[in-house]
């Protein structure tokens, strides 16, 4: 369904991302993982056209992903970056109205579904500050929901989050994947990452260095960096 290959990119002559080739199967789920400052957002970013690459290409379905409008990636951030001055509500149905331009009450309709599905419907008048964390990111979650994603990118979606809430993002994400929603998570969460995904991709300094099964890597990884970087997480 994805299809990455031989992405390059630099940013001032530092080259973030080297080669980068992989796939993607409809309905996978993969981890990204790897030491801080491998490229993993970056290749997030490039996949959601947040950033251009400098060569390869990146297909979705066989249309490549340069085409402009290209809805069907939804990304959730570290930081959730929902509009402050919106409620949960309004912050879920502004992309389907402006973007997608259906109709404010099917907006209002799917809006409430999707707080219902991630378990907020109780809290769809309130405002960002008004949520917790673990809250704020789920909102951030039916709104990438919203715009239908056939593929959603989850960048450290827990990273930011106090331990105690951690679980309860992590616990949307394992629902979609039972959904067989098709997903590229990169996360620091090895546990989660195990359960959850069919494949996994190690990041080191904008190379993938392996990538393969998940119980396979998780039990018996085969280069030395991903086995230390795997006991030093565990
Ligand atoms: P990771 O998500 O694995 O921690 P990143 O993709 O964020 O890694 O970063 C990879 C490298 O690219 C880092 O050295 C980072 O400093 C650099 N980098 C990322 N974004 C930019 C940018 N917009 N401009 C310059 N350098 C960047
Ligand atoms: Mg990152």
């Amino acid at each position: 369904m994805i299809k990455v290959v031989n992405v390059n990119k630099s940013f001032k002559g530092l080259k973030v991302l080297k080669n980068i080739s992989f796939n993607v199967n409809k309905g996978e789920v993969i981890s990204i993982i790897g030491p801080s400052g491998s490229g993993k957002s970056t290749l997030l970013r490039c996949i959601s056209q947040l950033e251009e690459i400098d060569s390869g290409y990146i297909e979705v379905d066989n249309i490549p992903i340069t085409k402009k409008g290209y809805k069907k990636i939804g990304i959730v951030f570290q930081n959730f970056n929902l509009f402050p001055h919106k409620t949960a509500l309004e912050n879920i149905i502004e992309a389907p109205i402006v973007v997608n331009k259906i109709n404010k009450n099917k907006a209002v309709e799917l809006g409430k579904e999707l707080l219902s599905k991630v378990g907020l419907l109780d809290k769809q008048d309130y405002y960002p500050y008004q949520l917790s964390g673990g809250q704020k990111q789920r909102v951030a979650i039916a709104r990438a929901l919203a715009m239908e994603p056939e593929i959603m990118l989850f960048d450290e979606p827990t990273s930011a989050l106090d331990p105690e809430l951690v679980g309860e993002v992590l616990n949307v994400i394992k629902e979609l994947a039972k959904q067989h929603m098709t997903m590229l998570i990169v996360t620091h969460e090895m546990k989660f990452a195990r359960e959850v995904s069919d494949r996994v991709i190690f990041m080191d300094n904008g190379e993938i260095i392996e990538k393969g099964d998940s119980n396979k890597i998780f039990e018996s990884p085969k280069h030395i960096r991903v086995k230390a970087f795997l006991s030093k997480m565990v």
